[in-house]
């Protein structure tokens, strides 16, 4: 058995791990003593916008000053100027443009000591290397220490990250950013039938009071328990993150394990996002995000339509993240939700719509919903294609980091939004170059195409 506290012997992954949790350890000072100051301020209003027009104002005259991106647009501003109005004067930037010019959106006088950099792979197949500042992660963990407290879940509480797709082992660790929470996580990847007994006896015995994942993971957990001594006692919160949580998966999650769903929308860029509350309503993070709804052109919408949605970070300033076009289509409440929250809803509608995939009785279902599953994977592009006998042929040209096992994946995944053993929409993936893709004959890409008699043949990505 090897030794533990070596090093040397740890994988990459492991030494990735051990600094992180390191880093959270450092920090929990700082994010205990902004928890505090959050929950005074919790169910005020007033006192939340006026904490986003002072971080706003603050982030956009630190981005002119020091970030060569931002200098280099002219916009000048004056102690006296309305942060608001002062926003709309900047761009908005996507992920390619940030991939590109990395360096220029970074603070000059950047510390990489108080920093730490994120990679992500990208549903886009774009890689982005996110600085985040210090500051950042501390007001991300402690608005979320303060939302677990609202929601009774204690400091040490255990969770439980069940069926990880690259996984193969039972692991644990205790998170001091998340309020010293016990985590473990285990994965069934390349196990066998005991093995499966295995982890079903050890998550029962770790008695977790949280089970937190995608709602693919808990759905393979939810079946694993089923077949290995039923549902576990004591779970108080069912928590999703990370992909579209479909209604049949939330309905099935919640009668398994006897609590409602709780789903998140997140993006690595920028930490959390919105988080449901007990009305069911997506509260945005106000204290850390300014969010817009845009159109294709970028010009802002109104309260209730719907439209890109367009964050701007309150805290970062290692790099400052200005109205950045996230590629996820949703809109803003006009309306505060019954639950008291002074927190803006936001409801995600998870992407454009491309048109509807028909099934062979007649009804329909959104392509969006295999639009996300393919953008979850490193594709460079795709395009998905209905064909004439009802079947769904996924067209991807893959990134480098893309594998056989995203394939299988995502062919998975594809069954399960198109819900394929109902329907009958069988469904594949089929890896093309450029060349392989049905054209247009025009300039944009084409997400959807569909060969069924009378269906409108083609639908473009505007
Ligand atoms: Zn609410």
């Amino acid at each position: 058995m090897r030794q533990r506290f070596d090093p040397m012997a740890e994988s990459e992954d492991e030494r990735h791990w051990r600094s992180q949790l390191i880093h959270e350890g450092l920090l929990f000072p700082q994010v205990h003593a902004e928890y505090e100051r959050y929950s005074e301020l919790a169910g005020r209003p007033r006192g939340l916008r006026d904490l986003q027009g002072e971080r706003l104002a603050a982030v956009l005259r630190h981005a002119l000053d020091s970030v060569p991106a931002y200098r280099r647009t002219g916009i000048t501003a004056d102690d006296t100027v309305d942060p608001w109005q002062l926003l709309s004067a900047f761009p908005t930037v996507r992920k390619a443009e940030l991939a590109e010019g990395m360096v220029d959106h970074c603070d000059d006088a950047i510390d990489p000591t108080t920093c730490r950099v994120l990679e992500t792979s990208g549903t886009s197949g774009v890689p982005l290397r996110m600085v985040r500042h210090n500051d950042a992660l501390v007001h991300e963990w402690a608005t979320a220490l303060v939302r677990n407290q609202r929601q009774g879940k204690a400091f040490d509480r255990k969770v439980l990250m069940p069926c990880l797709t690259r996984m193969d082992r039972w692991g644990e660790f205790t998170s001091p950013g998340t309020g010293f929470t016990r985590v473990a996580q285990f994965g069934l990847a390349g196990c066998g039938a005991s093995d499966h007994a295995t982890f079903a006896e050890r998550a029962r015995g770790f008695r977790p009071e949280v089970l937190a994942g995608t709602p693919r993971s808990l759905v393979d957990f939810m079946e694993l328990l089923r077949s290995h001594g039923g549902p576990l006692p004591g779970v108080r919160s069912v928590v999703t993150c990370g992909e579209l949580l479909v209604p049949g998966a939330r309905e099935a999650l919640a009668e398994f394990f006897g609590r409602p769903v709780t789903d998140m929308y997140a993006m690595k860029e920028v930490g959390t996002i919105a988080v449901q509350c007990e009305a069911g309503s997506y509260h945005v993070e106000s204290e850390r995000l300014w969010l817009e709804i845009v159109d294709d052109d970028g010009v802002p919408l109104p309260e209730g339509r719907t439209g890109e949605i367009v964050i701007t970070d309150l805290i970062n300033r290692a790099m400052p993240l200005i109205r950045y076009r996230t590629g996820d289509f949703g809109s803003l409440a006009s309306a505060p939700c019954g639950c008291g929250l002074p927190h803006k809803v936001m409801d995600l509608v998870e992407g454009r719509n491309p048109g509807e995939l028909r099934r062979p009785d007649g009804t329909v279902l959104p392509v969006l919903w295999a639009a996300r599953a393919v953008r979850r994977h490193p594709v460079r592009r795709y395009q998905i294609v209905q064909e004439a006998d009802f079947s769904v042929t996924v067209l991807v040209a893959p990134a480098p980091s893309f594998t056989a096992a995203d394939s299988a994946e995502l062919t998975r995944n594809l069954e399960d939004v198109l819900g394929s053993s109902d329907s009958g929409i069988r469904c594949r993936v089929r890896t093309v170059g450029d060349g392989g893709f049905h054209d247009a004959g025009r300039r944009k890409d084409v997400d959807f195409v569909s060969f069924l008699t009378g269906a409108s043949r083609l639908s473009s990505r505007a």
